[in-house]
Parts: C-alpha cells; structure tokens; sequence
C-alpha cells in the first residue's frame, strides 16, 4: 500500500465515520433499548410525575429520519436524491406509512439543499476548501491534523467527536449571544433527554438529575454539564448582573470562545445601560475621543513611528469604532481594569496631539466665534464640531450662532462668484 493509497483508505474510513456520526447525531442512544421503560416515571421537584414515554408517533418520526442524506453534500447531488424520492413518493398510496416517510425525507432533503446553497453563496464558488455539512456543523478539511483539547464545535458548543475534529473545524461562528435571560424549555420538550448527548434522565434502575443550563435554559445529563459557572450575556446586558451561573460544557466553551469578539453593540441592545453605569459611560467618552484622535495620528509621521496605535493591540476594536463591545470589556469595565488601561492610553494620546508633537499641535483650531487664542481640539469636552467643514468651536459659542460661521462665510462667498 503506497502512501496515497493510505491516505484515501483513511478518507473513505473517515467517511464512513461522519456518516455514522451524523446518524448518532441525530438518533438518540439508549431509544432501542428502553421499550420496556415506557411508564417510568421522572418525579420532579415539585413532587408532579411526569409521563416519559415517548408517543408511537414520536418514535416512528425519530427512524424514519434517513442516514444517508447527510453525506449528500453538492447541490447536484442532494437535486438528484429530491428526483429520485419524488418518483418514490408518486409509486406509493395516497395515505400509506411508506408515503409519509417519503414525504418527511423530500422535505428534509430541500432544507438541506437550502441550506448547502446558503453555505456556498457565503463561501464564494471559487473557494477550494473541502467542506462537509453535518446537521448545522460546517466541518472544513483540515490538512494538518490539529490537535485541541476542547472537543465542542466553535459554532455551537456542540459536541465533536475526536476522529472528526483532527481533521475538520466547523466554519461558522455564530456572531449573538442569546438575549433572553435562561430561556427554559422544559423538560418534555426534550423528550427528558440531555440537550447534548441525548442520554434519558430515567434509565430502568437509576435516576439522573436534570441540569439547566443558564446561558440557553436547556437540560444537560452530568457529563454534558459539570456545574461550572461563567457569567451570562443577557443578564449583563438587561441588568448589569456579572454573577457566574452554572453552564452547561458547551455554553461555557462558546461563552469563553466567544468572550473577546466585539459582537455588543450597546448602543442597539441596551443603550440605558450608559446612563445607569457611570464607568460604562466614562469609557464610552474616551472611546470616542479615541476615534477622532486616530485621525490625527494617521497622517502623522511621528505617530506612526513610535507605533502609537499599537497601544490599542489589546483591544484592536478600539480603534474601529466606539460602539462595538466584547463581553470581556464588559467584565473588564465592570471590575475596573478597563477604566485603568483606557485612560492611560488617552491621556498618552492626548499629550502627544496637544503637547508634544507640533505636527498634531498645528492641526488644532481657533475658535472663530469669540476668537480667544487658545488651541482648541474635537475631541476636548466643551467643543462641538462642524459636520461638513469640520471647524472646531466651544459650545457654549456655539449655542449662540445658529449655523456655522465658517459654512455661512463659504456659501455667501459662492453666492459672490454667482
Ligand atoms: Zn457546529
Ligand atoms: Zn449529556
Ligand atoms: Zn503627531
Ligand atoms: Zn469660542
Ligand atoms: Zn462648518
């Protein structure tokens, strides 16, 4: 065996194993062995029992879920599998079980059709990435096999077996937190089973506690779900509230994975929390003066040399825009780093512009209204900027005028010329 033909050997065992997995993906272990379990009863806290067998109903649409169209993965090939189903479906009788499962498989088969299209449109045809799409799971080909310790999809949280994730990283990330504070689902809307690995919470002869989850309000088995506690989006978000809740293994991996993207824009999701939060408010100030300040250090020459921007490394989003947040600086605000790290990085910023660069210190203005000598800056407190000739006035001279004398002074000269 030459070494390609390992390789391909390895790729078609692969294979095999993305089709069993997406097939365990999606049946639950345990379903074929419990028939015998149908009235066990789960009693909850609140002494109620609940019923835990499945419907026959349930059950059938749980089989009748086809294997194999997972690994249907180009458009061509999943229209192909919709003709053939469609010519199945017109073979059979009007009301029979065999129809009905054809009909559930066409329709899952045009979702997934919609969905790899979806897939593709974002990716661009032209990307020559080898992609494989598992229930939601956008698994790249990865040519060097990685080695990561965690074993949850980047996207979801979910989990990834190890023989998949040496060779393909799910693509998406998804870029909002759930926004709901625990979102509870219930129990019998899992079917009692854990939200993760499908395990039932009743087994014949033992019994599971139920773990919620507080990021999304889902159950979790104690494998899925270890009792360890991170902070939740959303209830910093609605009540500035950073206690640590538990979390399911995967929330908490997309929690920390996702910690440091600037995903928040406060100013859509929650912009009362500026006026409540003293500290948010004060870096939101200097955020912004941050913005207009890297104006000044792109065309100077001394800025760019001592690197000043790079300041910012740390929180490369900083120098973006002012209204985008990661959930770390929230954290970071709310125990009062960020305030420290911020305001030492403006004051910097601000001596070089105002005290020791004469490039920058010429780029100031003179206040046209009551013309005092002093140099003034947009991003001083007090000063308002004109919006179409950037002139720099204080407020309170401002206030008095109603448009800017600079714009006033340039129409009439235009009107002259006419
Ligand atoms: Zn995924
Ligand atoms: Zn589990
Ligand atoms: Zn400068
Ligand atoms: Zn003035
Ligand atoms: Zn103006």
């Amino acid at each position: 065996m030459t070494i390609y033909q390992m390789v391909d050997f390895l790729k078609d065992r692969l294979n095999e194993g993305l089709g069993w997995i997406s097939g365990a993906l999606q049946y639950s272990p345990g379903k074929m062995d419990d028939s015998g379990d149908k009235e066990s009863l789960w009693s909850s806290e609140d002494g109620k029992s609940h019923d835990m067998s499945l419907t026959d109903e349930a059950e059938e649409n749980y089989f009748s879920f086809p294997i194999d169209d997972s690994l249907l993965q180009t458009p061509d090939e999943i229209e192909d599998a919709i003709e053939r189903v469609k010519a199945l479906v017109l073979e059979t009788e009007g009301v029979s079980e065999e129809r009905r499962k054809l009909v559930q498989r066409l329709i899952s088969l045009r979702l997934r059709l919609q969905d790899v299209k979806e897939i593709q449109e974002e990716r661009g045809e032209n990307s020559s990435e080898e992609l494989r799409i598992i229930n939601h799971h956008q698994f790249i080909h990865q040519n060097q096999i990685v080695h990561r310790s965690p074993q949850y999809c980047d996207r979801c949280g979910g989990i990834i077996w190890t023989v998949v994730q040496h060779w393909y990283r799910c693509k998406g990330i998804d870029t909002e937190y759930i926004a709901q504070i625990c979102p509870e689902v219930g129990l019998p809307d899992q079917n009692f089973t854990c939200f993760e690995c499908k395990t039932r919470f009743t087994l014949k002869n033992s019994w599971m506690e139920p773990r919620i989850c507080n990021y999304n309000g889902r159950y979790f088995c104690p494998i899925c779900h270890k009792n360890n506690s991170h902070s939740i989006p959303a209830r910093i978000l609605h009540n500035w509230d950073f206690e640590e809740k538990p979390v399911s293994e995967g929330s908490r991996q997309f929690l920390i994975l996702m910690a440091r993207k600037p995903n928040i824009n406060l100013d859509r999701v929650n912009p009362k929390l500026f006026s409540f939060v003293e500290d948010l408010n004060i870096v939101k100030r200097y955020r912004e003066d941050i913005i207009i300040m890297k104006d000044f250090f792109m065309t100077c020459r001394d800025a760019v040399a001592q690197k000043l921007l790079r300041r910012l490394d740390e929180k490369q989003h900083f120098v973006e825009s002012s209204c985008m947040y990661s959930l770390q600086d929230l954290i970071d605000i709310n125990n009062g780093t960020m305030l420290k790290f911020i305001e030492k990085i403006h004051d910097a910023f601000e001596r070089h512009i105002k005290e020791t660069c004469q490039i920058c210190k010429g780029k100031g203005f003179i206040c046209e209204i009551c013309e005092n000598e002093q140099v003034i800056f947009p991003f001083d407190s007090a000063t308002h900027q004109c919006s179409s000739c950037h002139a720099v006035f204080h407020n309170i001279c401002f206030a008095k005028r109603e448009s800017c004398p600079k714009c006033l002074r340039k129409s009439r000269r235009a009107l002259n010329v006419l």
